[in-house]
């Protein structure tokens, strides 16, 4: 199959299939768009069943950075790869090396970040072979420690901002004082989450599939943790995905007890369809790609020429897009996730003059 055939294929601008005989890497890198700007997206790495699905992953991803980073207001693309295998066993510095080869020979039309499966330091090898790589600088933490960038923090806090938007339109009061939110995954971004929510007053349930780690955080924050597979039938006012992608299947929609889907997880919704069950139910949907940008406007300073002040502000704006997509959506009697795939459009259309750029 090519990539044209490919039913994820969505007029992408360049799909490289990457092979380096020496270090044996095999990768494929696609960029979306880059009407905006030079396409940022992570590199992840796993062992697909086969390269199709490769493919499949990796024109979607990439797909979903367009939108996120034209919502975003970032002027930015959207790309992303995938190196296939294993982590923990195929991952070497001479692939990652020959990856950052291939990512420098477009010229800064992808820029290469992290993400499953490949950390920062992992970047940072590629990074020895290509200027085009992202969030790689060291930071200082409040101990004044030197410690990788890390995109949690903003994420969580973004979440959070477009949870708050929502409780406005839905409720007409974005105040997370005993309102119920059941929060699903306490990892990176999860954890982070839960305690904004807790420290503004939500009455919170919990879960994920490292029991201790929901126990131990539970006690801290004063939450209930409930198991894995409850976690959608707890009546609350808000669910927040924080887990894995595609959570939310047409059967779990019709399960849900909440008013508001809001939280970090990539693609939650197993397709559009279910975007329209839960319309029908009268659940809102918060796509996933306008609540979740923190953590790619944090990346993209270099990318997108930002200062920390810009990077604060966009981060901040993720309330505003949240509250503006969902009015409109109202208004309109669609559902959020057409009203917001049709603003992240409008926005590349209007770049469309210009046409391709690289950095
Ligand atoms: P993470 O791996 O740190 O955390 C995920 C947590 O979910 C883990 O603690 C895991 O044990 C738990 N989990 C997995 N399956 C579960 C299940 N079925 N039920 C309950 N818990 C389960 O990941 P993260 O960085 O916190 O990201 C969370 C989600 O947000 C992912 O989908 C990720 O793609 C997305 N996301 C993350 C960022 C970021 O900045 N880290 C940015 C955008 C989107």
């Amino acid at each position: 199959m090519t990539p044209f055939d490919h039913p994820d294929f969505d007029g992408h601008e360049e799909v490289l299939f990457c092979h380096d005989r020496a270090s044996g890497l095999q990768a494929i890198i696609a960029v979306h768009d880059t009407r905006l700007g030079p396409a940022l997206g992570g590199c992840r790495m796993q062992p697909y069943p086969d390269p199709t699905a490769a493919l499949g992953d990796v024109l979607r991803l990439a797909r979903a950075m367009t939108y996120k980073a034209a919502l975003a207001g970032l002027d930015l693309g959207g790309g992303k790869s995938v190196i296939l295998g294993d982590p923990a066993r195929d991952k070497t510095p001479a692939r990652l090396e020959a990856m950052g080869r291939f990512v420098e020979g477009l010229g800064g039309r992808y820029w290469v970040a992290e993400d499953a499966g490949i950390g920062v330091a992992d970047v940072r090898v590629m990074a020895r072979a290509t200027r085009w790589a992202a969030g790689i600088e060291r930071r200082r933490d409040p101990t004044g420690r030197w410690v990788d960038a890390d995109p949690s923090p903003a994420t969580a806090w973004g979440v959070f901002r477009g949870i708050e938007a929502a409780l406005a339109v839905v409720y007409g009061d974005p105040a997370l004082r005993g309102r119920r939110v059941a929060v699903q995954g306490l990892g990176q971004v999860g954890a982070r989450l839960a305690a904004h929510l807790a420290r503004a007053g939500a009455r919170l349930w919990v879960c994920d599939r490292r029991a201790r780690r929901a126990a131990v955080l539970a006690r801290r924050l004063g939450a209930e943790v409930v198991a894995p597979e409850a976690i959608f039938t707890v009546p609350v006012d808000v669910f927040a995905p924080c887990a894995l992608g595609g959570v939310i299947d047409a059967r779990t929609a019709e399960t849900l007890r909440c008013r508001i889907v809001a939280g970090a997880a990539n693609n939650p919704l197993t397709d559009a369809d279910v975007a329209e069950r839960l319309a029908a139910r009268g659940i809102v949907f918060v796509p996933d790609f306008a609540i979740n940008a923190g953590g790619i406007v944090n990346i993209a300073a270099a990318a997108a020429g930002l200062d920390a002040a810009g990077v604060q502000r966009r981060i901040e704006a993720i309330g505003d897009t949240v509250r503006r997509i969902l009015e409109r959506a109202a208004a309109e009697g669609r559902t959020p996730l057409a009203v917001a795939e049709a603003l992240a459009r409008a926005r590349l259309e209007a770049a469309q003059r210009n046409g391709p750029r690289t950095s």
